[in-house]
C-alpha cells in the first residue's frame, strides 16, 4: 500500500521518502515538509488501459504558423522581456522577494494594458479590494478599467474569469489561493503546485492569458515559486535591493521570446518608471576614476548594459580571510583569483576581498571576468585604471582571454555613453568603432603586466 502522504522542499519542490534538515536538492536548510501528494495518484496508481483516446492532428516541420497573438501593456520594458507583448492564453509566473514592488508592478501592467483595451481583471488573494483600489489611486490608476476581486477559493475565481471572459487575470498571490480538492493547507507545496497546474490549464482552454505572482520564501511551510515553475510557459524575477531606487524583472524562462532578458524600473512616488537606458543609470553615481573601480560592458538578453564593479583589497584580521560578493557568483570569484595566483603570481592570501556590482544589478555572463580580475588588481594595487574605459572578456583556467559574444554591441553602447576606451579579449573577428580606441589583450599576463606594470 503506498503511503499517501511524502515529504517535498518548498524552496525547489524535490520530493523525498522521508524527512531531513536540509535538502539535497536545493541545499537549503529547514525546506522539507510533510505534505499530502496529489489526490490522482499520478501515473503509477492508474495507466491508462486500453481505452483509446482520440487522434491528434500531426503537422510537418516545414508547416508554416503564424506568430501568436500579442498584446502589448506600452510599457516598454515589461513587453520587451514577455519576449515582445503578452502572448494570448499563456500562463506567465512572477516571482520576487516579499515587499519588493510585485503588485505594484503587476497593479501598473493591468492598468496600462486595460487601458489599451485589453479586458483585465485583478485577483487579490493578499488584500482586500479597498486596499486595492488605494494602491491604485496612490499610483494614479484610478481610472484605469481594471475588474477587482479579492479572493483565495479557486474554484469560485475560475468560475468567475469563465463568466466574465477576460483576456488577461492577475492572480497576486499563488500562495493564498486555495484549491479544494487538495487535502494540505494554502501554501503548501501540493496546494500551490495544484492551483498553478489549474490555473495553467485554465488559461489553455479558456485563451485567457494569467500572470501569477509568487513570493521567494525563506520559511519552509510556504512553497515557494520554484515548485511550479516548469508549469507556466514564461517565468520572471522582479530583483532588486530594498535600499535601491532599481528593479530588474529578468525572464529567467520564455517560451515565447527569449530568456535572460531585462527590463529595468526605478521605484519612485508614483510607482515604477520604465528606465529606458539603464546603462546610464547604473553608471550615474559613478565619480572619478578611483583604485577596485571598473565598467564592465555586459549584455543582458539581447540589450548590451553597462555596469560598475567595485572591489576592495584590505590586509585580513582573521585567519580566514573573508570573500564576500554581491551581485556576482562567488564560486567565479574564487576561480578569477585563483588564476591570478596560479598564472600570474599575484597572491591574495592574507587579504580581504570585497567585490560589489553597483545599482543592485547582479551578473551571470562569464564575460565579466576580465572586469572583475582588473576591479580586484586595481584595489589590491591601489593604482585607478584609465578613465572612460570599458572592459569585457572572459578568463579560462589557463590564464588565456576568450573573446565575448556580441563583442559589437558592447563596443557600441561604450562609445554612446562617451568611453573613448575599451579593453577587449584578442582573436575573433575584429570590429571597430568610431571614437572608441581598443586595447587588444590575448591572456591575463599581459594584461597585468601592461595596466599594472610587472604584477
Ligand atoms: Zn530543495
Amino acid at each position: 500500500m503506498a503511503k499517501s502522504s511524502s515529504f517535498f522542499c518548498s524552496a525547489c519542490g524535490a520530493s523525498f521518502s522521508k524527512w531531513s534538515g536540509r535538502c539535497e536538492g536545493c541545499g537549503e536548510w529547514n525546506t522539507i515538509t510533510e505534505d499530502k501528494g496529489l489526490s490522482s495518484g499520478g501515473p503509477a496508481k492508474k495507466s491508462l488501459g486500453m481505452r483509446r483516446g482520440r487522434t491528434i492532428p500531426l503537422t510537418d516541420l516545414a508547416t508554416e504558423e503564424t506568430p501568436p497573438p500579442r498584446s502589448h501593456s506600452g510599457v516598454g520594458e515589461l513587453d520587451r522581456v514577455l519576449g515582445g507583448g503578452l502572448v494570448a492564453a499563456s500562463a506567465i509566473l512572477v516571482g520576487g522577494d516579499p515587499g519588493i514592488g510585485k503588485s505594484t508592478l503587476l497593479l501598473q501592467a493591468a492598468a496600462r494594458f486595460a487601458e489599451a483595451g485589453v479586458k483585465t481583471v485583478y485577483v487579490s488573494g493578499e488584500e482586500a479590494s479597498a486596499q486595492v483600489r488605494m494602491r491604485a489611486q496612490r499610483l494614479g490608476l484610478a481610472q484605469a478599467p481594471v475588474k477587482l476581486a479579492a479572493e483565495t477559493n479557486l474554484r469560485d475565481i475560475l468560475t468567475t474569469l469563465e463568466a466574465e471572459r477576460p483576456q488577461l487575470a492577475i492572480i497576486d498571490s499563488i500562495q493564498t489561493m486555495w484549491a479544494d480538492h487538495v487535502d494540505s493547507a494554502p501554501g503548501s507545496v501540493s496546494q500551490v503546485r495544484a492551483a498553478a497546474h489549474e490555473l495553467t490549464t485554465f488559461a489553455k482552454s479558456n485563451g485567457i492569458s494569467i500572470i501569477m505572482v509568487g513570493h521567494v520564501t525563506k520559511e519552509g511551510q510556504i512553497a515557494g515559486p520554484r515548485v511550479v515553475e516548469h508549469m507556466v510557459d514564461t517565468v520572471l524575477y522582479f530583483e532588486g535591493e530594498r535600499g535601491h531606487q532599481f528593479r530588474i524583472l529578468r525572464a529567467v524562462k520564455n517560451r515565447f521570446g527569449p530568456a535572460d532578458e531585462i527590463g529595468v524600473f526605478e521605484m519612485t512616488g508614483a510607482g515604477l518608471s520604465e528606465v529606458i537606458n539603464p546603462s546610464a543609470l547604473f553608471l550615474s553615481e559613478r565619480g572619478q576614476p578611483s583604485p577596485g573601480s571598473v565598467v564592465f560592458a555586459g549584455i543582458e538578453g539581447t540589450r548590451p548594459v553597462l555596469v560598475e564593479l567595485q572591489a576592495l583589497v584590505a590586509p585580513s584580521p582573521h585567519s580566514q580571510p573573508r570573500r564576500a560578493v554581491v551581485g556576482w557568483d562567488s564560486s567565479r570569484l574564487a576561480m578569477i583569483l585563483a588564476v591570478l595566483e596560479a598564472r600570474c603570481g599575484i597572491p591574495f592570501a592574507g587579504l580581504d576581498v570585497y567585490l560589489n556590482v553597483a545599482g543592485g544589478m547582479k551578473i551571470s555572463e562569464p564575460a565579466a571576468d576580465l572586469a572583475v580580475a582588473a576591479a580586484l588588481l586595481s584595489a589590491r594595487e591601489d593604482t585607478p585604471l584609465p578613465a572612460d574605459t570599458a572592459i569585457f572578456g572572459e578568463i579560462s583556467l589557463s590564464g588565456a582571454l576568450r573573446p565575448a559574444p556580441q563583442t559589437e554591441n558592447r563596443l557600441k553602447e561604450a562609445q554612446k555613453l562617451g568611453f573613448t576606451s575599451a579593453i577587449a579579449p584578442g582573436g575573433g573577428k575584429s570590429v571597430s568603432v568610431k571614437g572608441l580606441s581598443q586595447r587588444k589583450v590575448s591572456d591575463l599576463t599581459g594584461f597585468v603586466g601592461e595596466f599594472f606594470g610587472a604584477g
